[in-house]
């Protein structure tokens, strides 16, 4: 059977059952269902969660179908170490989709004055939030040029039962289609598919050219051919296997205030002024789950965490025969802070891995460069070698006024550094040990006794849980 959102969910609670939680108590889509992915974070749990019962609204919701690198191996059906590798050798290799006549997507269709946005248990997550919004909701649009469908993540805000507002960063592909078709003062045609299989998703956030089809890249993700059946209202490709479908169109030369919505730095991104899609249909399956991101959490932000790691590690690799591995951090909101691991072969290696690093992805904003004797999974260790391993004087360097991102709260503009934009100083921090002259040993008892100790023999009483640091 061809992948989708219920495969990945039978195989991952046939596998890993923990990581599946069911709520059957009634929630409210205002706040409380983002209040209970938040006491399970508070608890250091991230548990997919599958709430039966939505008030206001017939259909389930789902969410934190991303927040581990153990569902992120699940959906490509490899180990947490291969994930990384597995990710880049699919991504290299793309499907083209597969055409088809229906799928289960188009089992309930709701057309034209049908077609309101308030049937939907749209979620609302932070406490200042604009209102509810559809996330994460894939947005599909064609290039008219071209014909080549465009696929990527937006935030879309709920507006009232027929409209949505949309935020498109200026510099997407989505962004350039769509001022093709303001120039000739036409709307754009526009869907947003929600709740699929993760690679689906995944396979979005790649970066490419504007020719590049991302849905070829899904169905690389995914090993076989994405389905895609055409839509009721517009002229558009869409997953015949999705969860919902909202199909609409953006208004040539309309923008309304959207925002302020919590974003990954866990600060508010302010209101803008942003296009407005009118909605035309809404398909759905007749059992239709609801799939909803909250912007603040993991979720969120493992979502695009092996792009971005796909794209570093093929970078600083170019850069760096010699590099071990990378991870994208979660303190950086899976963005902001990069750890390269590096064998290091001579002197001001471990800068320059820092400088490639800091150069292969924009949003990079802080980059340490550690040995191989350093856990990069472990933000603990990665903190230790950097206050262990560097003199900050002469290991840190820093690269002012450069454009990371404008949701970084502290970055500021060219005019003013008390003026709010997305102008930053980089830093990249060579934590590795010198080569040339000595430096003391690292200090631990032997690996091999301590690894193969099995504690059951040692302890007689339970390992008392309360005594962690
Ligand atoms: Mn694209």
């Amino acid at each position: 059977m061809p992948k989708d959102l219920r495969t990945f969910i039978a195989s991952l609670s046939e596998e890993h059952p923990n990581e599946i939680v069911r709520v059957a108590r009634p929630v409210d889509p205002a706040w409380e269902i983002a209040a209970v992915v938040r006491r399970f974070q508070a608890e250091n749990q991230f548990p997919t969660l599958f709430f039966e019962d939505v008030k206001g609204s017939s259909m389930p919701v789902m969410t934190n179908l991303f927040a581990s690198r153990l569902k992120l191996a699940a959906a490509l059906d490899v180990s947490v170490e291969e994930t990384l590798n597995e990710y880049m050798r699919r991504e290299d290799r793309p499907i083209e989709p597969r055409w088809v006549e229906d799928g289960p997507v188009k089992e309930c269709k709701w057309i034209g004055e049908e077609a309101d946005l308030s049937r939907l248990p749209i979620v609302t997550h932070g406490e200042k939030d604009a209102g509810p919004y559809i996330n994460p909701g894939v947005g599909i649009a064609k290039d008219p040029d071209t014909g080549v469908h465009n696929a990527g993540i937006y935030r879309h805000m709920y507006r009232n039962p027929r409209e949505m507002g949309i935020d498109i960063g200026p510099e997407s592909h989505l962004a350039h289609i769509l001022r093709k078709r303001e120039e000739k003062g036409e709307d754009l045609e526009f869907a947003v598919a929600l709740g699929h299989h993760p690679a689906f998703c995944h396979g979005s956030q790649v970066r490419g050219l504007l020719e590049l089809d991302e849905f070829a890249v899904i169905g690389g993700l995914l090993g076989e051919p994405l389905e895609l059946v055409k839509g009721e209202t517009v002229d558009l490709g869409v997953p015949a296997r999705a969860e919902i479908v909202i199909e609409g169109r953006i208004r040539a030369g309309v923008r309304e205030e959207e925002g302020p919505l919590g974003e990954f730095t866990w600060h508010y991104g302010p209101a803008r002024e942003n296009p407005v899609v009118e909605i035309t249909a809404i398909t759905h399956r007749r059992d239709a789950i609801f799939l909803d991101l909250n912007n603040l959490y993991l979720d969120h932000n493992y979502l695009g965490l092996l792009g971005r790691e796909s794209n570093l590690y093929k970078r600083v690799k170019e850069a760096i025969p010699s590099m071990r591995n990378v991870v994208v951090a979660e303190s950086g909101g899976c963005r902001l802070t990069g750890f390269v691991q590096i064998r290091k072969e001579f002197e001001g290696q471990g800068k320059n891995a820092a400088l490639a690093a800091l150069a292969a992805d924009p949003y990079m904003k802080m980059v340490v460069v550690v040995d191989e004797d350093v856990d990069i999974y472990s933000e603990r260790e990665v903190m230790w070698a950097m206050t262990t391993r560097t003199q900050p004087d002469r290991d840190f360097f820093f690269v002012p006024g450069s454009f990371v991102c404008i949701i970084d709260p502290s970055g500021h503009t060219g005019r003013s550094r008390n003026e709010h934009g997305g102008m930053n100083t980089r830093v990249g921090i060579d934590a590795s040990r010198p080569v040339d002259i000595p430096f003391p040993e690292r200090c631990d008892v032997k690996r091999d006794l301590w690894e193969g100790i099995d504690l059951a023999e040692y302890v007689t009483s339970p390992v008392g849980a309360g005594h962690r640091p």
